[in-house]
């Protein structure tokens, strides 16, 4: 096959972006101060289903604020997913508590919450769980866990905008939800973040901590110390724009999944992430594991994808097999189920730009690098648009 360059992600700014960018610049207005934050603000609330939404720098500061907000603090526990960006271990961090690591469910690879009770302690505060990939935690087991014992839930929603449980969004689910709009995340700002709520008063309280903590009557006066982790009305600009074609987005990437799981379904040893009850995921990166009978290591398969110009991704390394954290993991006991999917899971091109011939050539150089004979194009797409672009092996 003809070799192509295909990227892991790319953000898609083709509705207002230029135009409102434009406005900021035309306007002056490039700062926190001006309208597009506060309307991206409040448009992100109502996609949520929230009351209120506030936005940040980045999704790791609104983890940060989120749990410092419901008085997170040195001395406290917070439990988390071993398996996620390292973003959700570090927010915990920053406020002096400590991370307690659990492992995740086999289907949902998000947190399995028939072990979380084994890790809470007196000192436990608060449940962070991950809708990772884009796939929704069991929100229904931690709630009621976190209801038991008297704790907060954060959701790290950082991968998942639009995700639904029980045909609410994620965001709408805890007591705080964090997003990010990093550049290759569902919709995309460049950096930024939003933590959502339907607490007034959490809203106030996190809007003032990510503002330097100055006082919202008494202009310069500060009564606690807070950090600048302000999102800029260029930023916000950008934002609200792909918040208005979400739909689009979602629907995009949905698609680009239904071409890999109908090109990957029958090839043995590859398996992917399963959605569970009431749960309605979103697709922030298609992530394959490999197992029997494919003989090729995971390493090796990126290797050799990126050599076919398809760039790849390894999953993330468990939180308690990296340096800041392997102490404490290894108090944490064992954590079997990320430690499988770490090792043997890889995540393919997902972005909205990707067009069906894209997905042949990707699931053509993987099954050629596991040494599967079959093309996809050959034996699943069936009506794969060009047929110049189909590779016989
Ligand atoms: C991206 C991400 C974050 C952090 O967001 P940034 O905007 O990059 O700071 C947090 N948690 C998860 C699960 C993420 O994927």
């Amino acid at each position: 096959m003809t070799k192509r360059f295909i990227p892991l992600a790319t953000p898609l700014l083709t509705g207002n972006e230029k135009a409102y960018v434009v406005d900021c610049i035309e306007s002056s207005w490039i700062s926190s101060c001006g309208k597009y934050v506060e309307k991206f603000e409040r448009a992100f609330a109502d996609f949520c289903g929230v009351r209120h939404a506030v936005s940040c720098s980045s999704g790791t500061a609104a983890l940060h604020v989120a749990l410092l907000a419901l008085g997170v603090g040195p001395g406290d526990e917070v439990i988390v997913p071993t398996l996620t960006f390292v973003s959700t271990a570090n927010a915990v961090t920053y406020c002096g508590a400590r991370p307690r690591f659990v492992d995740i469910e086999p289907d949902t690879w998000t947190l399995d919450p028939g072990r979380v009770e084994a890790k809470i302690t007196a000192r436990t505060k608060a449940i962070v769980p991950v809708h990772l990939y884009g796939y929704v935690a069991n929100m229904d087991d931690i709630t009621e866990i976190a209801r038991r014992h008297n704790l907060f839930v954060v959701e790290d929603a950082a991968e998942a905008h639009g995700a639904e449980f029980r045909d609410r969004r994620v965001g709408s689910l805890s007591d705080v939800a964090a997003f990010s709009f990093y550049g290759n995340k569902i919709i995309a700002c460049g950096e930024g973040g939003m933590m959502a709520t339907d607490s007034e008063r959490l809203a106030r309280y996190m809007a003032q901590l990510r503002g330097q903590g100055v006082d919202s009557k008494k202009r310069y006066w500060f009564p606690i110390v807070g950090y600048n982790y302000r999102m800029p009305n260029l930023t916000a600009a950008v934002g609200l724009a792909q918040l208005e074609r979400i739909d689009w987005h979602l629907n995009r990437r949905r698609e680009v999944a239904s071409w890999y799981t109908d090109s990957l379904r029958d090839v043995p040893g590859i398996a992917w992430q399963v959605p569970k009850d009431g749960r309605g995921n979103v697709d922030w990166l298609f992530t394959i594991t490999l197992s029997e009978p494919i003989r090729v290591t995971r390493d090796d398969v990126i290797d050799r994808l990126s050599q076919h110009g398809v760039e790849t991704r390894p999953v993330f390394h468990p939180m308690h097999t990296l340096p800041p954290y392997r102490e404490m993991g290894q108090e944490d006991g064992e954590f079997p189920v990320a430690e499988q999917v770490a090792r043997s899971g890889l995540s393919l091109p997902t972005w909205a730009g990707l067009q069906r011939e894209d997905v042949v050539y990707v699931c053509d150089a993987l099954r050629e690098c596991i040494g599967d004979a079959r093309s996809a194009s050959a034996c699943d797409l069936k009506d794969a648009r060009s047929s110049q672009n189909r590779s016989t092996f």
